[in-house]
């Protein structure tokens, strides 16, 4: 069996670029899929940091933010444009046998195969949030090489402008979103942010597969950042990052309060203002929160105001800071992921793998991947973490109280937390998936002829 070539068109890529969970999914799927066979080949912008770690590359392009352009239209519809034209064989020497967009950056790249002459390889379209569609001026339809029929409602036409993710969605041969119950709330008008009826008439093609994390990355047992590493048969060890993260975070050295992390983007989907509304709960509980997150000025703001307020029990850190996440996931007791909505989620995943037992919205991939601690569950010894539903603050303090109420039986948490750590996180059956889908593709390409 030959490797099968797939060229992936990517916005961002861990390590060499990342605001979000797309770019750890783009760094770690491609050596998954080498298991499987797939050689994979990333297109990515060659934003700074990009071109610093190549070899005799010279910087062109401009820094920080790779998102906050006005030109966004003109550069993302320029590399879907250069995915396409790799995939119709402009390099020669290689040639990709599918071609895989990512969110709405890459979303042209299928409708440019679409109105292309010749021959093109099938496509895939992967939604990883919905929430950013990518709308351009309909003016811009000859600068970015589409023809004029292409502007049609079964074309890249979207509620009068130019849609990059809808393009995507019209014209990929298969479209995927990473996990089930995702899928599925996307076709709703509920969830389905504008695109719900294409999606529903698409359904057919459309698949959710759960995203993984690298295991080598993420690894308690071989953690650089922890101040002890631990694995499931050494979860004593925890106490000390326990300690550490309370340092760390001006928080009260104290072993015996439950003490919740978070590591989140601070955005509305987030779910981080329901957080606050339920912290004055928490803390009269006497359990404890360190948070690292960063985005939005009135949250960080209100969240100021709370550590300020509740000193000892909340601490916050606000920014990037790749090496605190670890520690907050080896450190913490639970890892709080309120969103109200949320594709996959990656940090509940590291938080299963971590034994930080995840507290999480009942929504899409935090459904898919979180096993509550419901009686039944308890009885039959397979819960990994609390659920709550509907992604309301009463909810959400129910479940912290839940979180306490297991806490108080240190047995039981211990259990749970052994469940947690032996839950599979990795990319090996989502890889599998992918393979397979891209052989479905190919093999139907060519019965096709
Ligand atoms: P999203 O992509 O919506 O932000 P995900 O849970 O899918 O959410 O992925 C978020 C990724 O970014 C995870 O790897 C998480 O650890 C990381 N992350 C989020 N916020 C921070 C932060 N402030 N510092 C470090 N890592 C962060």
């Amino acid at each position: 069996m030959t490797a099968l070539r797939v060229l992936s068109v990517v916005p961002e890529i861990f390590p060499l670029i990342k605001t979000g969970g797309l770019a750890d999914v783009a760094g770690a799927l491609p050596g998954a899929l080498a298991a499987e066979d797939v050689a994979v080949r990333s297109l990515v912008p060659g934003y700074p940091p990009v071109l610093q770690a190549m070899d005799g590359a010279t910087v062109v392009h401009r820094a920080d933010d790779p998102y906050a352009w006005p030109d966004n239209g003109f550069r993302f519809a320029a590399l879907s444009r250069i995915g396409a034209l790799i995939g119709l064989g402009a390099l020669g020497v290689y040639r990709p046998d599918v071609v895989h967009a990512h969110d709405w950056q890459g979303g042209l790249m299928p409708a440019y195969l679409h109105y292309a002459a010749d021959p093109h390889p099938p496509s895939v379209m992967t939604v990883h949030n919905l929430a950013y569609q990518g709308q351009f001026p309909t003016g811009y339809l000859a600068a970015l090489g589409l023809p004029a029929a292409a502007y049609a409602i079964d074309g890249v036409e979207y509620y009068g402008s130019i849609g990059y993710l809808k393009a995507g969605l019209q014209f990929a041969d298969r479209i995927t979103t990473v996990s089930p119950t995702y899928a599925q709330e996307i076709c709703t008008p509920s969830g389905g942010m504008g695109l719900d009826g294409l999606l529903r008439a698409r359904h057919a093609v459309l698949e959710g597969i759960r995203n993984g994390i690298d295991t080598e990355v993420w690894n308690p047992a071989d953690d650089p950042h922890l101040a002890v590493s631990f694995d499931v048969d050494r979860l004593e060890a925890r106490a000390v990052n326990k300690a550490a993260l309370q340092t760390r975070f001006g928080l009260e050295p104290d072993a015996r309060r439950l003490l919740f992390g978070v590591v989140s983007r601070l955005a509305s989907q987030k779910g981080i203002d329901l957080l606050l509304e339920a912290l004055p709960t928490l803390v009269a509980a006497g359990a404890q929160l360190a948070l690292l997150g960063a985005g939005d000025a009135n949250l960080e703001a209100a969240l100021r105001s709370m550590a300020v307020l509740h000193r000892g029990s909340i601490g916050i850190q606000f920014g990037y800071d790749e090496a605190l996440a670890h520690l907050i996931q080896g450190g913490s007791d639970a890892l709080l992921v309120p969103s109200r909505f949320e594709p996959c989620g990656l940090t509940q995943l590291c938080a299963l793998r971590y034994g930080a037992l995840p507290v999480v919205a009942r929504v899409g991939g935090l459904n898919d991947t979180v096993i509550d601690a419901n009686e039944a569950a308890l009885a039959a010894g397979v819960a990994t973490g609390f659920q709550f539903a509907p992604v309301e603050v009463a909810a959400l303090v129910a479940a912290i109280e839940r979180a306490l109420a297991v806490w108080r039986q240190p047995q039981q948490w211990r259990h749970m937390q052994r469940n947690a750590m032996q839950f599979d996180v990795s990319w090996r059956t989502p890889a599998r998936r992918y393979a397979a889908l891209y052989r479905e593709l190919v093999a139907t390409r060519t019965e096709r002829g």
